[in-house]
């Protein structure tokens, strides 16, 4: 296992698309022990795989229930809505920031052996998951900050 350099704000890799996991290798596996070394090193709660440099639908989670790690994540449901302040490896030098995100989300993925599950998170846990996936389309929470809102 290895601690990965985790880029920031400027580094346009954050701002590309990641590309679905077609096959788990052990290079998938490498890249999900040193992700979630990475992220216990930065003691952060989550880690995406664009965040190490890596274009792949990946990341991972630790909310305080236990470390999930997430391969080709889709979120299906999403309701209720939330204030909260968010933070982020890949910003740093900045206070957290509110954001608004759903309140309960479902997301599908697969484990590191290929099986599927789905999980139902909500608060913080939510605000990761949702935080997390916009990594993986070149999506920044500080695009989704709250803004007083504009009447037309
Ligand atoms: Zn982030």
């Amino acid at each position: 296992m290895a601690i990965r350099k985790i880029i920031t704000i400027g580094d346009e890799t954050l701002r590309k698309v990641s590309k679905e996991v077609e096959v788990i290798n052990k290079r998938t596996i490498t890249l999900l022990d040193d992700m979630i070394q990475t992220l216990r090193e930065a003691q952060g709660a989550g880690l995406a795989a664009p965040q190490v440099g890596v274009l792949k639908r990946i990341f991972v989670a630790d909310c305080g229930q236990g470390l999930v790690e997430f391969i080709n994540p889709v979120i299906t449901e999403m309701s209720g809505e939330q204030d909260g302040p968010e933070g982020c490896l890949s910003v740093p030098d900045r206070p957290n920031d509110t954001v608004k995100r759903p309140m309960y989300v479902t997301v599908e993925a697969i484990d590191r052996n290929g099986k599927p599950f789905t999980m139902k998170a909500s608060g913080l846990m939510a605000r990761c998951i949702c935080h997390e996936t916009d990594h993986l389309d070149g999506i920044l929470y500080i695009d989704k900050m709250n803004k007083p809102e504009v009447k037309k």
